[in-house]
């Protein structure tokens, strides 16, 4: 039984094919939907159809999209099931089969296709949709411990503010059935992993936020490619896939670290690389180039974080010798090699892809040594007042939000560098800094949270803005009208 990630999907696909669905592409990251700034769904691009908008082509089609979360940037490496960049694999109805359908393939596929055995297996039903309990309880057989009623948090779905939408019902691989039924947080991630998503589209939800009753009701869900294949390939993390694993080997190669002898931070930083190495190479490939403004702007963000990291993990110029060269293009290279039909496209596009990398990196390190010239000069002068006052040394609120306003040099290198050299940051009053320069020029100003559905704003003031600055603490970009 093979159960690489190249072989799950394809069983996946052939699975449903099999049972009606015709096998669709993967759509771009960058959807054709003005309230959602990137695809973060195999359903964006049914959205017209469940909403009745457009005729469907067909009743029945299944996918395997490329998604990214930028929602879920934080988690990247500190859970074991997030990625900025996955994919998710669908088998969707549009007005044809509805939930008994879903569920029982669902898990005919999780037990019989995938052979997880029964008794690893949770489900998670929308609070008071009885009638998905009965399913799985009366009809599958899982015992009601198992099935767990949640709140709309988790098991109600929305693709942003708007759109179609519906209750969810959700399947959870246990790695510890021994712990008994007592525990009960299905987000537990030490313990469980959400891989399989059925969503009963049903409703549109509108601007004042009432649900809508769709025409037809539908069929949308979601199995995340790499959390299968953690499980199936028995890593600890999904990082440890083949889908991701490579990567990271070539960037602890670089780093001349055995990832296997990493210490647990190192790993972290590894599979942040990992991460988003891969998110920025299929955005450059669909178009989306470097900038101060939104999807540009999180391609920035994550490649300087890359950038931050790598030197974190002392990788030095191109690892070639070159001191003066970067160190991306080769770790892209990896990602490039590894790429598959999700986006055919990658590897003609690599030339163009790799000399974007090269020139956003190199320009980024140019900010960040310059930007330390300048800290070392201020540290020096906080421990010097230190030793004249008597206090312990402090880098001032003003002084941090000048590094970071003025060279774009974010706060939490300041942090580290400063912790380096026994000087503590007022954080405190770097946030008040923010807060006056942001309130100073509200009119102007927007700032946008760069997550799921969180857009709209975003895309309606790209035209005339301006990079200030940026914060990976808190994942907010500053956007100035
Ligand atoms: P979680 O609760 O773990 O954050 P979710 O409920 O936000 O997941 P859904 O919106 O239901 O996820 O997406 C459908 C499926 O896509 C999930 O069941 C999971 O398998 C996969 N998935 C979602 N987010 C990620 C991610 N950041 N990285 C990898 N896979 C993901
Ligand atoms: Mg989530
Ligand atoms: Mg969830
Ligand atoms: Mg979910």
């Amino acid at each position: 039984l093979s159960v690489s990630g190249d072989s799950i999907r394809r069983r996946f696909l052939e699975f449903y094919a099999s049972r009606g669905h015709k096998i669709l592409p993967s759509s771009p990251l960058v959807p054709d939907d003005p309230t959602v700034l990137l695809t973060i769904a195999g359903m964006l691009q049914f959205k017209p159809i469940f909403l009745g908008k457009v005729p469907r082509q067909v009743a029945r089609a299944t996918t395997s999209q490329k998604c990214i979360r930028t929602n879920d940037v934080e988690n990247v490496g500190k859970t074991s099931r997030h990625q900025t960049f996955f994919e998710m694999l669908g088998n969707f109805s549009f007005g044809d089969y509805f939930k008994r359908e879903a569920i029982n393939w669902a898990w005919e596929l999780s037990t019989k296709e995938f052979m997880l055995p029964p008794e690893n297996l949770w489900i998670s039903v929308f609070e008071d949709d009885d009638e998905t309990f009965s399913i799985w309880h009366d009809e599958l057989g899982v015992p009601a411990e198992r099935i767990k009623r949640m709140g709309a948090e988790d098991n109600f779905w929305t693709s942003g503010v708007t759109g179609p939408c519906g209750p969810c019902s959700e399947i959870y691989y246990d790695f510890h059935p021994q712990r008994g039924y007592s525990d009960m947080d299905l987000n537990d991630d030490s313990r469980f992993i959400e891989f399989y998503n059925l969503v009963f589209m049903q409703y549109n939800k509108k601007d004042d936020g009432s649900l809508e009753p769709l025409k037809q009701m539908n069929i949308d869900t979601g199995l995340g490619l790499e959390r299968v294949a953690r499980i199936l390939q028995k890593v600890d993390n999904n990082y440890e896939t083949d889908l991701i694993y490579p990567i990271m080997e070539k960037v602890s190669e670089l780093a001349m670290i055995p990832y296997a002898e990493a210490e647990e931070h190192i790993k972290t930083n590894f599979k942040i690389i990992g991460d988003h190495i891969r998110a920025v190479v299929y955005l450059l490939s669909d178009g989306v180039f470097p900038s101060n403004i939104g999807r540009g702007y999180v391609v920035r963000r994550l490649i300087r974080r890359t950038v931050r990291i790598g030197r974190l993990l002392g990788i030095k110029g191109d690892c070639k010798g070159n001191i003066e060269g970067a160190f991306l293009p080769a770790i892209a290279e990896k990602v490039i090699e590894l790429s598959t039909q999700i986006d055919s496209d990658v590897k003609s596009r690599a030339p163009r892809i790799l000399e974007e990398l090269k020139r956003e990196e190199l320009r980024f390190v140019q900010t960040l040594e310059r930007g330390e010239k300048l800290l070392d000069q201020l540290l020096a002068e906080a421990l010097l007042s230190s030793k004249e006052d008597g206090n312990s040394p402090c880098l001032s609120g003003k002084n941090a939000f000048l590094l970071y306003d003025t060279f774009g040099f974010p706060v939490e290198i300041t942090v580290e560098v400063a912790e380096e050299r026994g000087v503590s940051i007022d954080l405190n009053g770097f946030d008040i800094e923010m807060e006056n320069q942001r309130r100073q020029s509200q009119a102007a100003h927007n700032t946008v949270k760069l997550a799921v559905g969180d857009t709209s704003e975003l895309t309606e003031s790209v035209s005339d803005t301006e990079f200030l600055g940026y914060n990976t603490l808190s994942a907010r970009a500053i956007i100035k009208g």
